[in-house]
């Protein structure tokens, strides 16, 4: 497995990847690993010759005030789980390298990215969309696989990838979640073992919501009501959103029907944690 810092140099070894007539595969994340990455590694290994991981906690994603310098970072432990994964490389720029002096452009994609976290996170999306289509330009991915947790950051993606055209299939994995119920994320580790046990009810939200959708309540309004009275019930949990939109247009949905997606934002303490998930 070979790790590479240099932009310049990950591009090369894609044009020649590309050249020699591999497959090229790849898992963006901001590492800290844990099971949800490795479950996407574990596809992508199946869907390229080359698989590629990079590792970027990207600075132009997060807000003022937001966790990029608390953001958990283990770069010795995720080159080991990496390698047991079976990736090839992985790539881990530095800022400086990824927005050198002088950077001046923003992908921008509208619509679909003003709504939930968008509505919460002013700029995310932007952040989003412009270090992705940079790792795409730099590591020519042929294939390239995302989690469902991040419902809505899938779907700029996909919308961003047909709108400009980029040469790359985009592929949504299911949601890895704990034993317990909890969607796996890199932000859990700053739960104290109380707010650990109270975002339970994130992924028990779910089960109410399909729940209460199948003895026939359809009304939005009401189910959201109905979880909104069970989430204020935790002492440390403060409501972000909850919402139901149709799955492609991310639109507030009056009534379930098939394309219903229950969407989730739920601060615990100063930890915000997201869940989402089908309602029929
Ligand atoms: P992150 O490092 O949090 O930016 O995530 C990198 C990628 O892993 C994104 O495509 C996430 O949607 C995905 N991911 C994060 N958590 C999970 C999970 N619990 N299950 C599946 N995919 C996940």
């Amino acid at each position: 497995m070979d790790m590479i810092r240099s932009v310049s140099e990950m591009q090369q070894k894609a044009i020649s990847a590309r050249t020699a007539g591999q497959t090229i595969s790849f898992v963006p994340t901001m590492g800290f690993l844990h099971q949800g990455h490795l479950s996407l590694l574990e596809e992508g290994r199946k869907r390229g010759d080359l698989l590629v991981l990079s590792i970027f906690v990207n600075p132009t994603q997060f807000g003022q005030g937001e966790d990029f310098d608390d953001y958990p970072r283990d770069l010795q432990q995720d080159s080991e789980l990496a390698k047991k994964a079976g990736v090839d490389i992985i790539f881990a720029p530095e800022a400086a390298d990824m927005y050198p002096s002088g950077y001046a452009t923003y992908v921008d994609v509208e619509g679909i990215t003003e709504s939930l976290c968008g509505a919460s996170r002013p700029g995310h999306f932007r952040g989003v969309c412009t270090v992705v289509s940079k790792l795409f330009n730099i590591i020519q991915p042929h294939v390239a696989l995302f989690g469902n947790k991040d419902f809505q950051q899938l779907a700029v993606i996909k919308r961003m990838t047909l709108d400009m055209n980029l040469p790359v299939e985009i592929l949504g994995m299911p949601i890895f979640r704990e034993p317990d119920g909890l969607a796996m994320s890199s932000r859990n580790v700053y739960l104290n073992p109380d707010q650990r046990r109270q975002a339970l009810v994130l992924s028990q939200s779910l089960l109410q919501a399909k729940q209460l959708v199948s003895s026939g309540k359809i009304d939005s309004a009401e189910i959201i009501l109905e979880l909104q009275k069970n989430i204020k019930k935790q002492p440390d949990a403060r409501i972000d959103y909850i919402q139901i939109c149709h799955q492609l247009t991310l639109q507030d949905q009056t009534h379930i029907d098939a394309d219903s997606v229950l969407l989730l934002a739920v601060y615990f303490g100063k930890t915000r944690l997201i869940d989402n998930g089908f309602l029929m």
